[in-house]
């Protein structure tokens, strides 16, 4: 019996395969390769697909959240409010900055709980950055409504929510910025690390410009310390065609999630649920299944994900470690048990296989197989 890999891109090339070939050849014998007509052509276009007046090629979503704080001058002293429960290039986005990040628990859906985040203001808060994490939006009325009466800057990490909506309004359209990865694996994933950010405000959107060309927007006169943290015209001439087909690719993710979430029926595992006005674009279809009271890393889980390997089905958990709790922010002083819903998820959380090209079959054999688990 084949394997069921938890991701594969494969088949998302194979779909669109005779289109990515044309555009890099065409990108390869072009003679241009840093800074030219795909990355304009490019921030045009998805900036128009995102909802906002802008949008800055870069050369990945870290260095998206990096520099969005960067140019939001959030710097040592700062703090900025996030969730726990997030991939750690979240945090490091913050602390890369010299900026501390202050974690607020997650709801039920696996999102910032915004009616938490009030509390953990204090006078040196500046920023509220939210993660759609496993490509559902958060509830960004609560949120948007905090940062304007608290005079926050709000910055979305869109890494895993291309195409996610709350209210019909598209994520990485709420804030100052909306920090995106084209990391393969994502939903609009390149063929290579690429990111960029998203704005309205035509300022932010000249001053990353500078900040990833080396500080200068003139050749050779440096006006900041920036990075190199460009787009290519490789990659962003294969996003160019990637972006054409994203409708058809977000809408196969909502019916793998349909499916999922109408096939499982087996109580020993929760289901993951969307919260009202929000849509979830099913970056990952996250299980839990729940630890016995006191027990920390849930034995059940690891019992399920071996009974499915054992099956030819692959998992993964995102994430295992919450950022608070890896050895990279031990100097936060953060012991265990300090965000106790952070981590009761990372000891319960399973990622189903989910991935563009996957086929009825595949994902009737995954949901048989779970709902034969005995536990
Ligand atoms: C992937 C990811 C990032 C980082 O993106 P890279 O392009 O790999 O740097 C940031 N935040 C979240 C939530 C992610 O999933």
């Amino acid at each position: 019996m084949e394997k069921i890999m938890q991701g594969r891109m494969d088949r998302g090339f194979e779909r669109y395969q005779k289109e990515y070939e044309d555009k890099a050849l065409e990108v390869l014998r072009s003679g241009w390769y840093i800074l030219g007509k795909e990355v304009e052509n490019f921030e045009t276009e998805f900036a128009e697909y995102v909802g906002t007046k802008y949008s800055v090629g870069l050369a990945s979503g870290l260095d998206a959240l990096w520099l969005a704080f960067k140019v939001l001058g959030i710097g040592k002293g700062d703090e900025v409010i996030v969730q726990g429960n997030t991939y750690i290039a979240s945090v490091m986005g913050i602390t890369i900055n010299d900026a501390t990040p202050v974690f607020v628990e997650p709801d039920e859906h696996y999102e910032i709980d915004a009616d938490k985040i009030e509390e953990k203001i204090t006078d040196k808060t500046k920023a509220i950055l939210v993660v759609h994490l496993y490509g559902q939006a958060a509830n960004m009325t609560k949120i948007v409504d905090i940062c304007k009466r608290h005079d926050l800057k709000l910055v979305e990490d869109c890494a895993q929510s291309h195409g996610a909506c709350h209210n019909g309004q598209m994520t990485g359209s709420f804030g100052d910025f909306g920090c995106f990865s084209f990391y393969p694996s994502k939903n609009m994933g390149a063929y290579g690390d690429a990111g960029a950010i998203t704005t309205n405000d035509p300022e932010l959107a000249r001053l990353m410009k500078i900040y990833r060309n080396y500080g200068s927007e003139k050749r050779y006169h440096n006006m900041v310390v920036g990075a190199n943290s460009r787009l290519d015209e490789l990659q962003a001439g294969l996003l160019r065609v990637k972006l054409t087909h994203m409708e058809d690719i977000t809408n196969e993710r909502y019916e793998l999630g349909r499916r999922y979430a109408e096939g499982i029926s087996n109580p020993l595992v929760i289901k993951p649920t969307v919260a009202e006005g929000s849509t979830c674009v099913w970056h990952q279809y996250v299980l839990r299944v729940p630890a016995k009271d006191g027990e920390g890393q849930s034995k059940a889980r690891d019992e399920f994900r071996q009974y499915l390997e054992d099956n030819g089905i692959m998992t993964l958990i995102h994430y295992p470690i919450p950022p608070h709790r890896s050895q990279a922010y031990e100097y936060l002083g953060l012991p265990e048990g300090s965000l106790p819903i952070t981590e009761k998820y990372a000891n319960e959380v399973v990622s189903l296989p989910i991935y563009t090209g996957m086929t009825v079959e595949e994902q009737q054999r995954v949901i048989d197989c779970i709902n034969a688990w005995k536990g």
